[in-house]
């Protein structure tokens, strides 16, 4: 997810050797409609996968990305929602995340997505969940988020089901942007 106009700073991405970034998929994008499969067990792949992303999505810059985005069809999701200057980071690695617990109250957020560039719109999601994944030690988690984490996590999860922001929208809207993206995918196509 790409925050509306606060985006998180480039600074505070924690590099480490074997790193690589990854073409992020450009909607409209069959990939970025898949459901994607659960990871099961994190092997070494998996945790490679996982630091790529989080380059990735440092450098874009982005507060979160799903394993789709990468046009890899696993339920895996990185995020940091850290907002604050100078503040430490909080890179999280969500394997095969699941929703346990949805607040019956909601907030209306713009947000903005790493796969269609340039384009904001307000969604209103429940305002705070409870989610359950896998760690990259193999251990189960579980954690109430809330505020932009809340947004983020459930935006990011829903990537792992084919289903973008842009679904929140009016038919028009959706429509309006996806011919944008078509023509800006177009113009990069021929650059
Ligand atoms: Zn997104």
């Amino acid at each position: 997810m790409r925050g509306g106009g606060a985006l998180h700073g480039g600074g505070a991405s924690p590099k480490s050797r074997g790193m690589t970034l990854r073409p992020i998929l450009l909607w409209p994008d069959p990939r970025l409609r898949s459901r994607a499969e659960p990871v099961g067990r994190v092997t070494r792949d998996v945790a490679a996968l996982a630091d790529d992303m989080l380059e990735t999505m440092y450098e874009a810059p982005g507060i979160g990305l799903a394993a789709p985005q990468v046009g890899v069809a696993k339920r895996l999701l990185v995020m940091d929602c850290v907002k604050e200057e100078g503040a430490a980071p909080r890179p999280m690695v969500l394997v095969d995340p699941e929703v346990v617990d949805r607040s019956p109250a909601t907030a209306v957020c713009e947000e903005g997505c790493l796969s269609i560039p340039e384009h904001f719109a307000e969604v209103e999601r429940p305002a705070e969940v409870t989610v359950r994944w896998t760690a990259l030690d193999g251990r189960p988690h579980e954690e109430r988020f809330a505020g932009l984490w809340a947004i983020c996590v459930q935006h990011e999860i829903d990537h792992l089901n084919g289903v973008v922001f842009l679904d929140y929208l009016t038919p028009l809207k959706r429509q309006m942007i996806t011919r944008k993206m078509q023509k800006l995918k177009r113009e990069r196509a021929r650059a």
